[in-house]
């Protein structure tokens, strides 16, 4: 019986009408993507056709899951929202924390050590609300997603940007921020500007040396890192039918690495065999009944240029092995190049580590791929240039693996077999004890990003994203430009040998096993289960509710600061160190707009405080407003709040005592954001009114009580000379919204609904 059965069959079972209302609306045939997005509507059945690209729309996400770092903010939000439960399945699973340094048992077990205070509050919180929790090594988000829940024409929304890796199973699934995940466990909708749609037709079949990752590899060197921006890319053609189940996964992962918003592929055999060999036949047999809905029409696919905004067609049979790098995934090289290049640029050819794994490539086909390069080293004598790391995706597959003797083939070649977690690939790697200084070197990996410092926090590290295969044959041979289809390798006796293709299993021909998968369920009743918080503890700490709008006119309020030029949410919450203070939101408003550049003189985190006249950092001079009881206004300049949808940025704020964000333009997600914290956000009706606003003013509104949508808010600006100025403000906040701001926050809202 696979989890959520009835979920399933409950949307398999509004697939028909939905997918006839959408066919009415939209009136010309459907691609998968518009398909389950339609099928997934707040509102349900279809009522209008949504213009891609521009119409916002809510919806109705299936499941949610978050990984162990985001999910701290989001279910310690979501304990504000007074529910015995989370309203749709949700998991929550522990892979981001724990460190890669001398193998799996040890580093397991010294990342429980370190991190224990939050695993055991993500259990408990899980444990309570109905949340689904997976614990320390039993695998990595995505791959246990795939492996558990993912299931054809479903929607999931995860607090992780490589979410997407579900497309790989049919699905539309969407990394979010922390407060999206909050506003669907409790029950609200989903907000997500309808997608525009890039056709991916995949012909041919891939052969010899190349792998799925060589097509994403592939698109990103067409669509760059931002040509997938607001996009779903839906992938389709005999090359994709040919293909496995966790290739397509593989394929969809790396859909982040484009912008894209999401990647799909329509339901097909490989997802037949997956689903079944993941123990999961009875999804199939629910899917088969409505296979028809679970892809595009087959006039689409026919004539995609009439229906998809942008068309790529890639030729399998001719698709060569890609190096992507180093330092950006879209830098695109094929085998057989890299040696002209890699000395134009002066990347260095030696290869110090293969590194195979992660969300990305850790499937069971994957790894048995390259355990056939591995195991071909052995037999032919050949000594490894290069240090080999293996992270398994999951439990299930380790335990496989190992059963099967791909780990043991990897072992011989005195690999080390990581946690089944991130490591490497998020920076949890103990390669360095002093990364900063370490010395410029290259390493590949099968991961997806390669950002400088990414895998090993040395910005001299140069990083290419390959198959696991390549991966294997460039370990072996220690040089970056090896290439395995014509270059031969000297043995141990000195004679000159060459590496076969790789060939391996797509799923295992005894099928999966597992002893302990890992997995924990929630209590069935969880009132009485108590959440797990040291009150003492420096990276955790229960919120308290923000305080509902006491009525009155918000005056006296001081300039925290006035930003001036770019301020992204990384400007606004920092990350680098500041990640571990994620579930503390007193502790991690000590990075509140530190990043930011002050209008007046130009620093970064130095402002006046105005009760005192003094320098001060910004979080300490919002301390200081906040004790003397005097509201703050934080005034930016356009599109402040770009960046991440990290929720951070307006809740620190919140915490500090800001009261409005007044600016030329928001991005919107961000301003969303500081809507369902209860903050004031809006904009200067006249850009101008930006130049008029002074370090030492004083802020005064004049008519919150008239706040409606539509309605400007009036503005007293009063001067230190005694002058003022008066202006407007737009907003943008509907009539729920302007209750959020009522009632102190979005979650103050909901609780109180459910207590009524
Ligand atoms: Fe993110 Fe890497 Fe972990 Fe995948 S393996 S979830 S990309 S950190």
């Amino acid at each position: 019986m696979a989890f959520d059965i009835d979920m399933i069959k409950a949307v398999y079972d509004r697939y028909p009408e939905r997918i006839a209302a959408a066919r009415k609306v939209v009136n010309k045939p459907l691609t998968l993507a518009e398909k389950i997005l339609y099928t997934h509507l707040w509102e349900g059945e279809a009522t209008q056709a949504f213009e891609r690209g521009n119409s916002y729309v809510d919806f109705a996400p299936d499941r949610v899951a978050m990984q162990d770092a985001t999910a701290q903010m989001a279910l310690l939000q979501f304990m504000q929202a007074g529910k015995d439960k989370v309203a749709v399945p949700s998991t929550a699973h522990a892979d981001h924390l724990i460190q890669a340094k001398l193998g799996a048992s040890k580093d397991l077990q010294e990342g429980i050590n370190k991190n224990n205070e939050v695993f055991n509050f993500l259990s408990s919180v899980c444990d309570k609300y109905g949340i689904g929790f997976w614990k320390p090594g039993a695998g990595i988000i995505h791959q246990v997603v795939l492996e558990n829940y993912a299931f054809p024409g479903g929607m999931m929304i995860g607090t992780d940007s490589h979410t997407v890796n579900a497309g790989g199973l049919g699905m539309v699934a969407v990394g979010v921020g922390g407060a999206d995940a909050v506003d669907v466990m409790a029950g609200m909708a989903w907000e997500l500007k309808f997608p525009k749609l890039i056709g991916v037709k995949l012909t041919g079949k891939l052969n010899g040396w190349t792998a799925p990752k060589d097509v994403i590899l592939k698109v990103a060197d067409i669509l760059t890192v931002k040509g997938g921006t607001g996009c779903i890319v839906e992938y389709f053609g005999d090359g994709a039918e040919s293909m496995s189940c966790t290739g397509k996964g593989t394929i969809c992962n790396m859909g982040a690495e484009i912008g894209a918003t999401t990647s799909t592929f329509g339901y097909d055999d490989s997802m037949r065999r997956y689903l079944k060999s993941t123990g999961r036949a009875d999804v199939v047999e629910l899917a088969d009944q409505v296979a028809e809905h679970l892809t595009g029409d087959a006039e689409v696919y026919a004539n995609p240029e009439q229906y998809f905004d942008q068309v790529i067609e890639i030729n399998l049979d001719t698709l060569m092995p890609h190096l992507n790098g180093p330092f950006t995934p879209d830098l695109a090289t094929e085998v057989g190049s890299m040696t002209e290049k890699a000395n134009a640029n002066g990347w260095p050819l030696d290869v110090e580590w293969g590194l195979i794994g992660s969300c990305t490539n850790s499937s069971y086909e994957d790894l048995s791929r390259a355990a056939s390069i591995a195991k071909q080293a052995v037999d032919k004598g050949l000594v490894t240039k290069a240090q080999f790391g293996i992270n398994p995706g999951s439990e299930q597959v380790r335990f496989t693996a190992e059963r099967d003797g791909l780990l043991k083939t990897f072992e011989d070649l005195d690999a080390t077999i990581f946690t089944n977690a991130c490591g490497p690939c998020i920076g949890q790697w103990g390669r360095y004890s002093d990364p900063k200084n370490a010395p410029k070197n290259s390493i590949v990996h099968s991961f997806n990003r390669n950002f400088a410092k990414r895998a090993d926090g040395n910005p001299n590290t140069h990083a290419f994203v390959a198959s696991p295969e390549m991966v294997a044959a460039i370990a072996i041979s220690g040089r970056l430009d090896f290439n395995p289809i014509t270059d031969t390798l000297t043995n141990k006796n000195g004679e000159e040998v060459k590496l076969d293709p790789p060939h391996g299993d797509e799923l295992p021909t005894q099928g999966f096993a597992v002893e302990d998968n890992g997995y924990q369920a929630p209590a069935e009743d969880g009132s009485n289960v108590e959440v797990i918080v040291n009150p003492e503890s420096e990276r955790l700490q229960l919120l308290t509710p923000f305080d509902a709008w006491d009525g009155q006119n918000i005056t006296g309020a001081k300039l925290l600061i006035k930003a001036e030029g770019k301020c992204t949410t990384d400007h606004i919450s920092m990350a680098g160190p500041w990640l571990r203070y994620r579930g503390h939101l007193d502790n991690i408003s000590n990075n509140c707009l530190i990043g930011a550049v002050n209008a007046f003189g130009g620093a970064t985190n130095e402002v006046v405080n105005q009760l005192t006249g003094d320098k001060a950092e910004v979080p300490a001079a919002a301390r200081a407003y906040k004790a003397a009881g005097v509201p703050t206004v934080v005034v930016g300049d356009h599109n402040y709040g770009e960046g991440s949808s990290r929720e951070h940025a307006a809740m620190e704020p919140r915490h500090l005592g800001v009261r409005a964000v007044i600016v030329k333009s928001f991005a919107r997600i961000h301003e969303t954001n500081l809507k369902k914290q209860g903050m004031l956000g809006l904009t200067f009706a006249n850009e101008a009114d930006y130049d008029l606003i002074k370090e030492d003013d004083t802020f005064n509104f004049t008519d919150l009580a008239d706040f409606a949508p539509g309605k400007q808010l009036t503005l007293e600006v009063a001067h230190a000379d005694g002058s003022t100025d008066t202006i407007m403000l737009n907003h943008t906040y509907n009539a729920q919204q302007i209750e959020w701001f009522k009632a102190g926050s979005a979650l103050n809202l909901i609780k109180a609904q459910a207590a009524a």
